[in-house]
């Protein structure tokens, strides 16, 4: 797989090398896992998915993070995007609106020891207590880009976030200064995510 996207010639080697760091088949139900190698999306549990292995390295690559940078993650699904974060060396923390999703990606992080601090809460609210950070990273399909996430991103900081209804456009926000018209806007092709949800949701186990 990771050879497959190296051939494309467009993801830099950290964000590949952090890639084939990360068992992929480890994040599935283990019914899937024998396609946890191909770059496809897969379907988890509440009707979500795990993104496509090339859309993890295009939305990392968007990113342009260094070591120790502090990242949110919105959208913990899998937990899949957060181990290849925290294997680029980054400080992550991250939201998930599911609980039973929560639940299971918190230990599978943990059990496989990656030092992402995880949360369950509404990415609309961000985590204004642990801000500000140096990157955003959006995984669900928004129909508008969070202010309160725009609020939370440091002077100098880049959030990538799926911008649209059931089909986005990926979309890359450098914050240049504080105000509106310092926001750097770039976009880079259609992409479809599972939709960005408001509010939490519990589902029995
Ligand atoms: N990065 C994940 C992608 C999972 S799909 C992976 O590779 O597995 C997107 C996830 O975003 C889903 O789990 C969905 O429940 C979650 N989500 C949607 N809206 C959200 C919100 N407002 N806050 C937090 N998580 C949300």
């Amino acid at each position: 797989m990771i050879n497959q996207l190296r051939g494309k010639g467009v993801f830099g080697d950290a964000v590949l090398d952090a890639m084939a760091k990360v068992p992929r088949h480890l994040f599935l139900e283990t019914a899937l896992d024998y396609m946890a190698y191909e770059d496809k999306a897969l379907p988890i549990k509440c009707g979500q998915t795990i993104s496509q292995p090339s859309t993890v390295a295009f939305q990392s690559e968007l990113l342009d993070a260094k070591p120790d940078m502090k990242v949110l993650e919105v959208g913990t699904g899998s937990g899949y995007q957060t181990a290849v974060l925290c294997a680029m060396g980054l400080r992550v923390f991250t939201i998930e609106r599911q609980k039973e999703l929560f639940d299971i990606s918190k230990a599978r992080l943990s059990a496989l020891r990656y030092r992402a601090k995880c949360f369950l809460g509404d990415g609309y609210a961000g985590l204004p207590e642990y801000s500000p950070f140096d990157r955003i990273i959006i995984t669900c399909g928004a129909p508008e880009v969070p202010q309160a996430l725009l609020d939370q991103l440091k002077t100098g900081g880049v959030m990538v976030i799926p911008v649209g209804g059931t089909r986005q456009e990926m979309t890359r926000i450098e914050k240049r200064g504080p105000a509106p018209s310092d926001l750097l806007i770039q976009h880079f092709g259609d992409c479809t995510f599972v939709p960005m949800v408001k509010k939490l949701a519990y589902r029995a186990l």
